[in-house]
């Protein structure tokens, strides 16, 4: 296949906002890849080098000046063997032959192809928001069914590896992915329910339990050996020494558990969510002792040897209280009195409490309804695609953001408004640069950015408004704060915004 094929389809995929045309688009490109080039499809049409980062800046990317071909020749796995080539080059003078690989493969690229291998190795083409309409893709293309691939690539963490699977030993070779112990999986998410009646009326048999404000981690552990994962599987164990060491002493020969990380005050009171995350860049000891961070166990995905995914959330409640001791998090099953959680979980200044179904088994990859989330503060994650320089007091600063939500069927970020409300000197200074560094153009007023920075913003509902491409635009948001443990892939979408629309229009 060749890689214009590729560069083809991406750009019909960006033309169309048809779920069912993109899938189709995906799947036809699936089946026509052969075996030994179908990983690599996969993953440039969700905008990565199948290496993951290669490890090459924009500077030398926008450097390379090599003149573009005149007539398409490149092959798919021509381009991912030099790609493959480029990122295993270390040591002194790797740049330069970096360098050289790079103008060698562009100079064989027409413009169009040039266009799409700059964008796939800066991180612009990147479309975590894509993933969702590529497992339906891959799972049109094996005629399997979708779940058998979402439950692949939950186990997998890979969208690549998932399709080559599908296509080339159908449903079987897709119930051969286990859970591996020092293999993060992809975590399971919640939905927002309205208030806690809805969430109680929606499930028979409940697990109410707090909603922590902290960071979600993954543990993975098999005797003595220990791992911790980020949401968005990230390992982070050098880090966070203190729940390495806890881990080990718990009560068990191997385990996975979810949970959630924070650092409390003096008081036992939660410690600002920047905090926390500012724990997960650095292994600094003076800081870790400063900031212990404690976990809140929720979940348990296998415990000594029985893996534990499709068991109800009532067995592998019952295996995590029988192995994490003190480091539960606080909840209780079926309780009688559910609000008095709520309160309890509000007064120690948490977000509010989730509602989980405790006959659901662990599925991740969509936002099911058997974890329900109760906040009684409106917010939404949603994704930073630019910001206006500012007036007076912020003049040389970007200030106020434009604001995207995600859209659910693969397309880029919706704009759903703009905000500089809540926004502390600290950040205003930090987003200034930052977004700097991701900036892809700019006008007078405004700098433009790659898609890649999730913010939290409270609001208070949204409005009918037809100067947004959406239909819909927030009403008095303001900053909560950035989510560095987010993805453009895990923000709201548009309906998430238009299902806060005040009198229901
Ligand atoms: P959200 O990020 O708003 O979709 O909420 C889901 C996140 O809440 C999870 O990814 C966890 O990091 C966090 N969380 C806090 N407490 C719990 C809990 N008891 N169960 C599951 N997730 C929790």
């Amino acid at each position: 296949m060749l890689l214009a094929d590729v560069v083809f389809a991406s750009a019909a995929l960006a033309a169309t906002r048809s779920r069912k045309a993109k899938i189709a688009t995906l799947a036809e490109l699936i089946n026509r890849a052969g075996e030994d080039e179908l990983p690599a499809v996969v993953a440039f049409l969700t905008g990565q080098p199948s290496q993951g980062r290669i490890g090459t800046g924009w500077r030398t990317l926008a450097d390379l000046g090599a003149a573009p071909a005149a007539e398409p020749g490149l092959a798919v796995a021509e381009v991912d063997a030099a790609l493959g080539e480029v990122a295993g080059l270390s040591g002194s003078g790797s740049a330069k032959r970096r360098a050289e690989a790079l103008h060698a493969l562009f100079a064989r690229a027409t413009a169009d192809e040039q266009r799409f291998l700059f964008r796939l190795l800066t991180g612009e083409l990147r479309q975590g928001a894509l993933e969702g309409v590529m497992v339906d893709a891959i799972a049109a293309a094996a005629e399997v069914p979708g779940e058998a691939v979402r439950r692949a690539f939950m186990l997998s963490g890979r969208l690549p590896v998932t399709a080559l699977a599908a296509v080339t030993g159908g449903e079987q070779a897709l119930g051969e992915f286990r859970l591996r112990l020092g293999r993060p999986l992809r975590p399971m998410l919640a939905s927002p329910a309205e208030s806690l009646d809805e969430a109680l009326r929606e499930h028979g048999s409940v697990l109410v339990e707090y909603k922590m404000d902290g960071a979600r981690i993954q543990v993975h552990r098999q005797g003595d050996e220990v791992h911790v994962y980020t949401r968005t599987l990230r390992e982070i164990t050098a880090n966070v020494a203190e729940l390495v060491r806890l881990v080990r002493e718990l009560p068990c020969e191997s385990v996975v558990l979810d949970g959630e990380t924070l650092a409390l005050t003096d008081d036992g009171r939660p410690r600002p969510f920047q905090e926390t995350m500012s724990r997960f860049g650095s292994s600094r000891e003076e800081q870790v002792r400063e900031l212990l961070l404690r976990p809140y166990f929720f979940d348990c995905l296998h415990l000594d040897g029985v893996d534990l995914l499709d068991a109800p959330l009532r067995e592998r409640n019952a295996a995590l209280r029988s192995v994490v001791g003190e480091h539960l998090i606080p909840g209780e099953v079926e309780p009688e009195d559910a609000s008095a959680i709520l309160d309890a979980a509000l007064d120690a200044g948490h977000e509010g409490v989730m509602v989980k179904s405790l006959d659901s088994v662990y599925a991740a990859g969509r936002r099911g309804r058997a974890w329900l989330k109760v906040k009684p503060v409106h917010t939404l994650d949603l994704v930073v695609l630019g910001a206006e320089w500012g007036h007076g007091r912020r003049t040389g600063y970007l200030s106020n953001l434009h604001l995207g939500a995600r859209d659910p069927d693969g397309g880029p970020p919706i704009m759903v408004g703009k905000t500089f409300k809540g926004l502390t000197d600290e950040l205003l200074a930090w987003q200034t640069k930052r977004l700097q560094e991701i900036e892809a153009r700019r006008d007078d007023w405004t700098v433009y950015v790659r898609p890649e920075l999730v913010v939290e913003i409270e609001l208070d509902g949204a409005q009918v408004s037809p100067r947004y491409p959406g239909g819909v635009a927030l009403r008095f948001a303001r900053v909560v704060r950035y989510r560095p443990d987010k993805e453009p892939a895990d923000a709201d979408t548009i309906d998430a915004v238009r299902a806060t629309l005040k009198g229901g229009a």
